[in-house]
């Protein structure tokens, strides 16, 4: 086990240290050059020519780490590390926890573990989180707007406030606010489809959480000085919901496109003022799946849009009458439609 080295001579004068690169290490036995170096625990040395064991109990610089992995069945897995912390939960979850099932002191360990208050919580979040996520697996709702409704969820939990609330509400609440904040906004008759909370109580619960996120975001930017965080959410644009809408009633690109943009110019122009953006959408669709020579019954988008097709046939009777300004040239080249489509009623 000796390790040989062969040295040039030093230079002479040399004032200050330097690390000599004439200095190899070499086999004593075979004295090969370049040595045929082998290392094949990671922790010695040995010699590829003569098999003579240079150096050995070195330190292994491997990592030891586990993923707890699925393919860690078979021992095979030598990584040995969790999970990233979740910044959902609390603390940063490097916790030991004790295993229960067990006997004697260590089943009263696992007990007395199990009523520390910082567990309870995020035990508590973790079933919020799990509600909140297969609801909106559920109902073709993206992650990233669960994990918005999860992070919105935290910050009432944080602030221990609507106390009085029941959790569904508050759920509801947030996935609520998280579909309009990512873009992706959903009725209240939807999210009633789903969370089974009355359309009344998420109306309310979203007024009450929009102007607790509001405040919050107010104290956060003066503690930090950003002013990013909660935007206020503006209301549902029925140009928003044209796309579901239309791709639920089998509307092609071209059809529910122009929809939304009519649906647009009705909007700003006022027309239909003091009717919900559910019914100016259905009137919208009905009226450009007419235009465009695909037509979509008052019915059948009454079926898919949750509103009456009663109000639907107003609605397009008010858009009918206004018909020579607000179906434009541009409108019709849109749709690839005919105006002679349009029927009365
Ligand atoms: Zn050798």
């Amino acid at each position: 086990m000796s390790m040989a080295t062969t040295t040039a001579p030093p230079g002479v004068g040399a004032a200050k240290w330097e690390k000599n690169l004439s200095a190899h290490v070499i086999c004593p036995e075979c004295k090969e050059f370049p040595p045929n170096l082998e290392f094949p625990g990671s922790h010695e040395t040995v010699c590829g020519s003569c098999g003579l064991v240079l150096a050995d109990r070195e330190i292994d610089i491997h990592s030891e780490w586990r993923t707890f992995s699925n393919d860690d069945q078979n021992n095979d897995d030598p990584s040995r590390v969790g999970e990233t912390s979740n910044i959902l939960l609390n603390g940063n979850q490097l916790e030991t926890s004790i295993a229960g099932g067990a006997t004697g002191a260590a089943r009263q360990l696992y007990r007395a573990q199990n009523k520390l208050s910082s567990e309870k919580n995020n035990k508590a979040l973790m079933a919020a989180y799990k509600e909140i996520g297969a609801l909106c697996d559920g109902f073709n709702i993206q992650k990233i707007v669960a994990d918005t409704a999860k992070y919105l969820f935290k910050i009432v939990d944080d602030h221990k406030a609507f106390k009085g609330k029941s959790q569904d509400v508050i759920i509801a609440g947030c996935i609520f606010i998280a579909c309009r904040q990512c873009h992706a906004p959903r009725t209240f008759s939807e999210i009633f489809a789903v969370t089974k909370v009355s359309r009344k109580e998420i109306g309310r619960i979203y007024k009450s959480l929009e102007k607790f996120f509001t405040a919050q975001n107010i104290e956060r930017s003066v503690q930090v000085g950003t002013d990013q965080g909660f935007k206020q959410t503006s209301s549902t644009k029925p140009s928003e919901l044209c796309e579901r809408f239309g791709s639920f009633l089998g509307l092609d690109y071209r059809t529910w496109r122009t929809a939304a943009d009519l649906s647009d110019d009705v909007t700003n122009a006022g027309d239909l003022a003091g009717r919900s953006p559910l019914s100016i959408v259905a009137a919208c669709l009905y009226l450009v799946s007419h235009l465009a020579g695909a037509p979509k019954s008052a019915k059948e988008i009454s079926a898919v849009v949750g509103v009456s097709d009663g109000t639907i046939r107003g609605a397009y009777k008010q858009l009918y009458a206004e018909k020579d300004r607000l179906i434009t040239d541009e409108i019709v080249a849109k749709a690839n439609g005919d105006r002679a489509n349009l029927p009365q009623s």
